[in-house]
């Protein structure tokens, strides 16, 4: 996997992981929903896919994602010999694991035809899709169809409003993060994506502005301006992309390629120079990750608390077998094992509480 989301910040998930494992807790931290707004064919589906590092969404020049799609990442241990395993689940389809991810592809397809027709037509049941894997971050995505002006196939005649009602649904919940995308080759001015995210978050601080396709625009105009947020300001700033064209789609052109062109397009163009912390799908998953990183500091001081209500129920528990170790019942051996263990995972639990200390 070339650049996923999450690089920077599974260590510190999987850390909390332990800590709370170890002190008999099963729940850790939950982190942020990720969704992407814009107008049809702007680039969210390939910018989703690139911070995953997978290809597995319908992307293509027409509308391809026609319902919401809730794609749930989880992370799995590798296997004993090192080995490694990602699948794809659907909720509609419980128990059969997709080992191949255009297979994952073909039947998110079948399943928006399944509800939304054959015809280009919307809808807002969601499609839910978790991907096990070693290499990803708990984490949630959501892929949204984007904003249409007019009406096409099976579409109502308020498809818009439609379409903006279901995007508000998740985006107005104040702990999404928003993904703005507008391509480079239109007008920001004319942006669904900030217009509908300035809606949701009118004061900016869970937008982060996409800049797609800045290698089809005009010849002798670039995005210097937008990047530098001289266009339109933005809190957290934009970054710009250069996805997969049609064409790579058609030529089955792999993410880790596109990459690879993604970084030589930016280094060849002088314009982009001393832009390197705004250009490019890594530099998104780094800003991504630090503000996962931020979210983490936050609700710090609750974790904390509650693993140290956790501690101090360990210590009761230890108290208790204590004392049926006082009565030196052969039986109560095996209590033994457990007050050493208990005793242990306390005192580890307190050092790990510690190095929890350094993120805060
Ligand atoms: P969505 O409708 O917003 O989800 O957009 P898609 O991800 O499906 O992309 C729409 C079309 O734009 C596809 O044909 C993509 O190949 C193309 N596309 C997306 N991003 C870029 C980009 O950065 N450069 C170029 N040349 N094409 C892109
Ligand atoms: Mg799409």
């Amino acid at each position: 996997t070339a650049a996923p989301l999450g690089t920077s910040v599974i260590p510190i998930v999987n850390k909390l992981q332990d800590i709370f494992a170890q002190v008999g807790s099963q729940s850790s931290i939950q982190l942020p929903q990720v969704a992407v707004v814009g107008s049809q064919s702007s680039g969210k589906s390939s910018v989703l896919e690139a911070l995953v590092g997978r290809d597995f969404l319908p992307r293509g020049s027409d509308i391809c994602t026609r319902r919401p799609l809730v794609l749930q990442l989880l992370q799995t241990k590798r296997n004993a010999d090192g080995t490694e395993e990602e699948y794809g689940e659907f909720l509609h389809l419980p128990g059969k694991r997709f080992y191949d991810f255009s297979e994952i592809r073909r039947e998110i397809q079948a399943e928006t035809d399944r509800e939304a027709g054959g015809n280009k037509g919307v809808s807002d049941k969601q499609i839910r899709l978790k991907i096990f894997s070693p290499n990803v971050l708990d984490i949630t995505l959501v892929d949204l169809p984007g904003i249409t002006k007019v009406p096409v196939g099976d579409q109502p005649s308020d498809i818009e409003a439609r379409i903006r009602t279901m995007i508000m649904s998740y985006i107005k919940i104040d702990t999404c993060l928003i993904l703005a995308v507008t391509p480079a080759n239109s007008d920001l001015a004319n942006s669904d994506a900030l217009q509908i995210a300035g809606n949701a978050d009118p004061d900016g601080l869970r937008t982060i502005g996409v800049i797609t396709k800045l290698d089809i625009m005009d010849r002798g105009t670039d995005a210097r301006n937008l990047l530098l947020g001289k266009v339109i300001p933005l809190k957290l700033g934009y970054i710009g992309v250069v996805n997969r064209s049609q064409e790579d789609i058609l030529l089955n052109r792999s993410i880790k390629d596109a990459l690879i062109a993604e970084e030589k397009f930016f280094r060849s163009r002088p314009v982009y120079n001393g832009l390197a912390d705004r250009c490019g799908v890594p530099q998104l998953a780094k800003k991504l990750n630090q503000i996962l990183v931020q979210h983490i500091k936050k609700v710090l001081p609750e974790l904390k608390s509650r693993i140290s209500s956790a501690l101090v129920a360990v210590a009761k528990e230890h108290a208790s077998y204590g004392e049926i170790t006082e009565s030196k019942d052969p039986v109560n051996l095996h209590f033994t094992f457990m007050i050493e263990g208990a005793i242990s995972r306390a005192g580890q639990g307190a050092l790990l509480l510690n190095i929890l200390s350094k993120y805060s």
